[in-house]
């Protein structure tokens, strides 16, 4: 048996995920967005939770902690670059640190940028990653503490994992980012044709996350700095990666 994911809908766009091992019996909430959500869905599943793994500060990723240990007793693992937002967790990890459910391991990715303290959880074993607030579906987390440069560090972090990589991030912008992706690159005919098919889902109420690495690298704007049709668009030169990534970001946030 493999390991199981639970995706909720959480708040006006967010997603919670709850991952379960059937050998181990044990559930982690990636991020609590909702505790009410989460432990409905525990609930129904028939899980219990036991542990907690943040992947930055803000509300709408740590905001359930506090209830869901008072009721459920989980710890909580959380990034150490924001041990002062998110006190009282039992572990602090970062880059290169490896947590476990079950038999189980994933691997911490520092991706600072969105939040100075920002981490991913990476399964590589089984092609799963949990990316928080730094790549989105056709986007990317607005870079509030950091610098450009740390985000697309970051971006690239993530952009060297397999492609088979299912990519799984905590909110349904795909929407609105597609119809920036166009403005970036109109004729890019992969992202037409997934902009239809996003369109499709949406009409549908389903939801356009998990997404895979592989097709993210093709479509999204803020992953293809390298783009000859970009650099072209944004008269960009030869200037570096980070700074066509860095226009890109800024003409996202004037959208
Ligand atoms: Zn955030
Ligand atoms: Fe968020």
């Amino acid at each position: 048996m493999s390991l199981q994911i639970k995706q909720i809908p959480c708040l006006s766009d967010n997603y919670g995920y709850l991952v379960h091992d059937p050998v181990s019996g044990k559930t982690i909430s990636i991020d609590t967005p909702d505790a009410t959500a989460i432990l409905s869905t525990l609930d129904e599943e028939g899980w219990a939770l036991t542990q907690i793994w943040n992947t930055h500060h803000h509300y709408d990723h740590a905001g359930g902690n506090a209830e869901l240990v008072q009721k459920t007793s989980c710890s909580i693992c959380a990034p150490v670059g924001e041990r002062q937002m998110i006190p009282g967790a039992d572990r602090y990890v970062a880059g290169g640190d490896v947590v476990t459910l079950g038999q189980y391991t994933a691997r911490v990715l520092d991706t600072p940028g969105h939040t100075r303290g920002h981490i991913c959880y990476v399964f590589d074993e089984q092609n799963i990653a949990f990316v928080g607030d730094t790549m989105f579906s056709l986007g990317c987390g607005r870079v509030f503490e950091g610098t450009p440069e740390q985000m697309w560090a970051s971006l690239s972090k993530l952009m060297a994992l397999p492609d088979e990589t299912l990519i799984h991030c905590a909110h349904e912008y795909t929407k609105d980012n597609a119809r920036f992706a166009l403005t970036i690159e109109p004729e890019n005919p992969d992202l037409q044709a997934r902009v239809a098919q996003i369109s499709a889902l949406r009409e549908k109420g389903q939801p356009t996350v998990p997404m895979r690495l592989g097709l993210e690298k093709k479509t999204n704007p803020f992953l293809r700095p390298d783009s000859a049709a970009i650099r072209a668009r944004l008269k960009a030169g030869t200037a570096s990666d980070a700074a066509v990534f860095a226009r890109v970001r800024q003409l996202k946030d004037e959208f």
